[in-house]
């Protein structure tokens, strides 16, 4: 029988109690005393009192089951299988207590132990820093793994800034050839690039500090911080082609398709709206129960964002009322054992998630009568829609873009492309200004405004650099 979901976050973290771990409640989205972060991204990101010190923690070995929203992979939902904008991070930590040894050796006999996951141990591979020797010598003579298993990746190395800092070794899962060709090692990182081995687990050894002069000191203590993503794992567990196909999604997909009468599983296209709407849905409902609502800016514009872009999607299955705020519920279902407040609130949920649905539907209306206003100008003139008024539209009254270029193809009218991008990159460079003098809520808004809906895929993320965890 394959584990649930909510099972392998519970065996996670038997696991770890079982080795002395005290259990560390899942904290608030909305961060506490914390104003560098605009949300809680990481297990780490809820225990830094713990790694600068402020803190002593009861014991020094922590297991969690970590609430993430993650805004900088936005443009991946819906296209990999493995990126949501909400997911929850297992992790296990040390605060100055055991080091890569057991951290290694722990993750392993989880993932391998036939008591435990019980995953072949042959479909594993792992990633270290080229200078980090311990952590080869570990892989390859404490655990037996074959050299030929172990990639040496010069990016790994977590440091975001100032504070603590150290390599980092990543765990990946084998899934098939069917999934995709590549071979590893050149081409199965970063992972981003395939959807063959998939990145399951982060293992970070800090051992240095990054002072505010740039070097790098010996920490007078090493931590472990680690985070395994509980959708990913679930799917490699129950055999699903991607997180969405994991019983942690499958009802909401499944109300989806009540709703609208689409079938999930017949056309990418569609399927991505699919995704698209119970990955939002599942990332509003837990911020707002945690204390979040829409609104003009911040926390509560990633939510706006959020609900009218799956809105957006809506129309590709075609829904065209006010229908997210039902799918609440069904989140509660999935996850309010472990996560009570969801289900406590959940009438709230739905009155401000319809609310906001509503307030768009309406927007879309009155968009549409300024672009009927813009139509009979083009009409009587040159058959185009100048790029500054589609902007307009756009960014004055939240009308989408893609629906201005729908609607004048169906009026026999063009949209000035290029002086729509033009506006487009202009107003992105005024973000990213912004974003120099920025902290990470800036860092993360500003991926936010520069999102158009529905994104258009670029491809995968170009970066390696692992700082995403701390955004
Ligand atoms: P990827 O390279 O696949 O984007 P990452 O290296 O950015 O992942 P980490 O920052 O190392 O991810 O986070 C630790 C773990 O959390 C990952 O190994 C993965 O299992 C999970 N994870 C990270 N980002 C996401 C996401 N957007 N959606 C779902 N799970 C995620
Ligand atoms: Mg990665
Ligand atoms: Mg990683
Ligand atoms: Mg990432």
């Amino acid at each position: 029988k394959k584990l649930t979901g909510n099972e392998v976050r519970q065996m996670f973290l038997d696991y770890f109690k079982a080795h002395n771990h005290m259990v560390e409640p899942s904290a608030p989205l909305v961060p506490i005393d914390d104003d560098s972060l605009l949300w809680i991204n990481s297990g780490v990101a809820t225990l830094k009192k713990y790694f600068d010190g402020r803190v002593v923690p009861e014991n020094p070995r922590i297991v969690n089951a970590q609430k993430a929203i993650r805004t900088n992979d936005i443009e991946n939902v819906g296209f990999t299988a493995r990126h949501h904008t909400f997911f929850e991070m297992l992790g296990n930590f040390s605060i100055g207590d055991y080091f890569k040894e057991e951290a290694i050796v722990r993750a392993w006999e989880f993932l391998t132990h036939g008591d435990w996951i019980g995953f072949d141990p042959d479909l594993l591979y792992v990633t270290v820093h080229p200078e980090d020797t311990d952590a080869l010598n570990i892989w390859k003579d404490v655990i037996g793994l074959d050299e030929s298993r172990i990639i040496r990746i010069e990016g790994n190395f977590w440091d975001i800034g100032e504070g603590p800092c150290g390599p980092n070794s990543e765990i990946f899962y084998d899934r098939g050839e069917h999934y995709d060709t590549v071979t590893p090692p050149e081409e199965m990182y970063p992972g981003g690039e395939n959807e063959r081995y998939l990145e399951i687990w982060n293992l970070v050894f800090s051992e240095f500090n990054h002072n505010k002069d740039g070097s790098y000191t010996p920490l007078p203590k090493q931590n472990i911080d680690t985070g395994m993503g509980l959708e990913r794992i679930a799917s490699v567990i129950q055999d699903a082609k991607t997180n969405f196909d994991t019983d942690l999604f499958t009802p909401i997909i499944q109300e989806i398709e009540k709703v609208s009468g689409q079938k999930y599983g017949e056309s990418e296209e569609l399927d991505t709206a699919f995704k698209v709407i119970s990955d939002h849905i599942r990332t509003v409902t837990f911020a707002i129960a945690d204390g979040a609502l829409p609104s003009n800016e911040g926390r509560g514009y990633v939510l706006r964002r959020l609900i009218r872009r799956a809105v957006r999607f809506s129309k590709d299955l075609k829904i065209d009322k006010a229908f997210m705020y039902n799918l609440v519920d069904v989140v509660g279902d999935v996850m309010g054992e472990f996560y009570p407040n969801v289900k406590k609130k959940a009438s709230f949920i739905k009155d401000v998630v319809k609310g906001e649905e509503e307030r768009f539907l309406t927007t879309l209306d009155d968009g549409m009568q300024i672009y009927q206003g813009l139509r009979d100008r083009a009409l009587a003139g040159d058959k185009v829609i100048a790029g500054k008024d589609a902007f307009k539209l756009y960014d004055t009254y939240g009308f989408p873009y893609e629906l201005t270029v729908e609607y004048a193809a169906l009026d026999g009218l063009e949209v000035d492309e290029s002086g729509f991008t033009e506006e487009m990159t202009a107003q992105k460079q005024r973000a990213r200004e912004a974003r120099k003098s920025g902290d990470s809520m800036q860092v993360q808004s500003e991926t936010f405004h520069s999102i158009t809906e529905p994104s258009v895929f670029t491809g995968y993320e170009t970066t390696s650099s692992e700082s995403s965890l701390l955004y």
